[in-house]
């Protein structure tokens, strides 16, 4: 079997020297266990915290050690009775193509509903945490007005069409390059503009004339103060990722006015998607509806082959996708 080490850990932007793929012995299955072929597996942008030796909300990675991170694939042997050989499942062992998995940290998905990749993006961790942070952590309600940043990629490209499904009056999202600008008013955005055109301020005030009432955040820095700048009185504002900042070796200074909240009463709330595991059954419920009706469409950009996996993770940090970036293996 084959699995991919941190080598070393990244300084700035990662490059392919901080990986290595290795070749391992297939272990034999203790109780509980099943053993995983991988069919596709999910690179994140929170990995990018992981590779740093820093306390976070996740441990950080070990040097040379198998990285890992959301992958579905097929059992293929088993000695957990939950399971039998040919169930597809879901689990926390990607970055491998042969994975022993703890039967607690499976769950059998359905490929005769949804590809496997859904269940990395549209049905899984990505669709919820955008279900969960625009419904519930920014309290959004029909007639509000949205903006959300990273909006070409998998949360934010969700957070956009969830919004418009649910009602909002208009919605608002920045991305990184023309052609993500012109997918995004295919979705069915309002308005989009390109970050890189110029002063995120001045463009989010012209896409959003009479300001906005939620700010779904994957970005921080410049997009945060200008959705600070933007926010009409008692908006909410789900801070979801900064990855403008992933790369930071020095501290960042923006948002430079975040005094304004305090005249407009905003609330600015922080939250991780595994809070949110109480609104997965109706998220999926309703994410399975809208994806059946055509009401959402979902993207994905697909890397071939586990050994370009790291790059496939150097190009998500470079804007390299279009909706959910994962690796076929
Ligand atoms: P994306 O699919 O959005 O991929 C990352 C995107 O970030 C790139 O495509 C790129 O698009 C954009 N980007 C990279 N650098 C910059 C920059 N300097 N300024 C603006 N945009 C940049 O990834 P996800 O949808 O998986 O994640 C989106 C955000 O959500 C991330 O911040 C992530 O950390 C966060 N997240 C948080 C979770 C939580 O529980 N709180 C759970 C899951 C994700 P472009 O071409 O537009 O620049």
């Amino acid at each position: 079997a084959k699995e991919i080490h941190l080598a070393s850990r990244p300084n700035g932007e990662p490059v392919s020297d901080n990986f290595r793929t290795v070749a391992t012995e297939l272990p034999s299955l203790n109780d509980g266990q099943i053993l995983v072929r991988n069919i596709v597996m999910s690179v994140d942008p929170y990995m990018r915290g992981r590779m740093n030796d820093v306390k976070s909300y996740v441990p950080p990675f070990a040097l040379d050690a198998p990285l890992d991170g959301g992958a579905v694939g097929e059992v293929i042997e088993t000695r957990n009775d939950a399971f039998s050989v040919g169930d597809a499942v879901s689990h926390g062992k990607g970055w491998r193509d042969i994975a022993v998995v703890d039967g607690k940290g499976a769950r059998t998905v359905d490929l005769s509903r949804a590809k496997a990749s859904a269940y990395l993006g549209a049905l899984g961790m990505t669709g919820l945490t955008a279900y969960s942070g625009l419904t519930d952590v920014a309290q959004f309600k029909a007639g509000d007005t949205v903006f959300v940043s990273g909006a070409a990629g998998a949360v934010g490209s969700l957070v956009g069409q969830i919004a418009k499904a649910l009602g909002a009056a208009r919605v608002i999202g920045s991305a990184g390059s023309p052609a993500k600008v012109a997918r995004l008013l295919e979705l069915g955005f309002d308005a989009a503009f390109d970050y890189h055109d110029g002063s995120v301020k001045e463009q989010l005030a012209q896409a959003a004339p009479d300001g906005i009432d939620v700010y779904f955040d994957n970005v921080g820095g410049d997009h945060l103060e200008a959705a600070i700048a933007s926010a009409n009185k008692y908006a909410r504002f789900a801070l979801c990722g900064a990855i403008s900042q992933y790369n930071a070796t020095e501290p960042t200074p923006a948002p430079r006015n975040l005094a304004l909240a305090i005249g407009k009463e905003l609330t600015l709330k922080g939250f991780i998607v595994g809070s949110y595991s109480h609104l997965a059954g109706e998220f999926s419920e309703k994410m399975a509806q809208w994806l059946a009706d055509g009401v959402i469409e979902w993207d994905e950009t697909v890397v071939d082959g586990l050994e370009n996996a790291p790059s496939a993770f150097i190009g998500l940090l470079r804007g390299e996708n279009t909706g959910k970036m994962v690796v076929s293996i």
